[in-house]
């Protein structure tokens, strides 16, 4: 079958590899239909989330068919149209009975080196093939898939296997209440989605704050008032408009690779290289902190690896801040989105800004990774 293989730093490559096989009887093989290139992709080809062993499958997030199954599964069938959820849980631990599924014992063991267990990442969530193929192995298959009803289609559904979940999971750790002003900092994908949750929830008042202008285009048409880091100090405009006092909660969709800002007077710096690490990996959280209100909250779900050491916990401890954070424990909230989605109460086809061809891959990765304007999320035709 054709993959995205991870070669090393800075080297990915489109690639005939085996066929995925049945291994143990939980498991069953899907035949991908659709994936999509995930910013989390980029830390690791970046190198910015360390430790991808050479050889292994890229993607976390797919749609398709089942092909095969062991002979232990007992919900999921042959020919049964599937969302994969990006993290991998075997469903009886203790942590998956409190739907806790990215602290999943059968793959941590409360071994602080391990870590949660995903498709397509470093040594330690795992490693297991990825989901930009056309096929994966899928291990605890009744709990590890959700069956799509025959009603709603692949673009529909895709953002389901991670990133709807994860800005789900961001706003709910935030918690916010309807008179609540609220932040988002980071306004790719998974940050146009909190808003959405946001406004789903009753939220009246959003920030959403980037430099990006197409990303900050589509957060105001959702209805987000914009902060432009290039253009201004995020922290002075949002207390600013909030009155001197600052956000009552912050959701961090940034991550490691984030960016300091290009002021127009500095050098518009290296837009055309590529896989380039992000120059300020701190710069997010340092600005979060400073700006949300006093005993305010700070949600992250923006991506910090193992090996990220710092954060401003003088400064958050004199605030009395409340920090909430993690892995995405996306099964636990699949069904309930999928609801939505089945329902028309929410509609993600508009959040899908490209739709390729799985030859053209390599070449949308190095779209995506620029950044470029309209580049938002995209999504791969992997089989029909
Ligand atoms: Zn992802
Ligand atoms: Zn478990």
């Amino acid at each position: 079958m054709k993959a995205v293989v991870f070669k090393g730093i800075g080297n990915i490559a489109l690639e005939q590899v085996q066929d995925p096989t049945i291994q143990d009887a939980q498991d069953a093989i899907v035949r991908i239909t659709m994936s999509t290139i995930c910013g989390t992709d980029l830390h690791m080809i970046r190198g910015s989330m360390t430790g991808m062993e050479s050889g292994t499958i890229l993607g976390h997030e797919g749609v398709g068919i089942v092909e095969a199954v062991g002979q232990q599964v007992k919900t999921i069938k042959v020919g049964d149209r599937v969302i994969v959820p990006s993290t991998i849980a075997c469903g009886t631990c203790d942590y998956c009975k409190r739907k806790l599924y990215s602290q999943c014992d059968y793959y941590t063991h409360n071994d602080s080196d391990t870590n949660t267990a995903f498709y397509g990442g470093p040594k330690k969530s795992g490693p297991f093939n990825g989901m930009q193929a056309e096929k994966v192995r899928v291990p605890f298959a009744d709990v590890g898939l959700v069956v799509i009803p025959p009603d709603v289609n692949d673009n529909q559904v895709i953002l389901l296997s991670d990133i709807l979940p994860t800005a789900y999971m961001g706003v709910e750790m935030a918690d916010p209440q309807p008179a609540d002003t609220v932040a988002v900092f980071g306004c790719g994908p998974v940050g146009q989605l909190v808003i959405l949750v946001l406004k789903k929830w009753g939220i009246k008042t959003i920030f959403a704050v980037d430099n990006i202008p197409s990303r900050l285009d589509m957060a105001h048409k959702q209805g987000a008032h914009i902060v432009n880091f290039d253009e201004h100090d995020p922290v002075s405009l949002l207390k600013k408009l909030t009155h001197g006092k600052g956000p009552d909660k912050i959701i961090d969709a940034v991550g490691v690779d984030a960016e300091h800002p290009h002021y127009p007077w500095a050098a518009s710096g290296n837009q055309q290289e590529q896989w380039l690490v992000g120059n300020a990996p701190w710069q997010a959280l340092e600005w979060e902190v400073e700006a949300v209100c006093k005993a305010g909250t700070i949600s992250i779900i923006g991506v910090y690896p193992g090996q990220s050491h710092i954060f401003p916990i003088g400064t958050a401890m004199g605030k009395n801040l409340i920090i909430r954070m993690g892995n995405c424990n996306h099964r636990a909230y699949i069904p309930q989105l999928l609801e939505w989605v089945h329902n028309k109460e929410i509609d993600l086809t508009s959040f899908i800004t490209q739709t390729v061809a799985f030859d053209k891959v390599i070449d949308a990765y190095k779209h995506f990774d620029k950044r470029e304007d309209n580049w938002l999320k995209v999504a791969l035709l992997v089989q029909s």
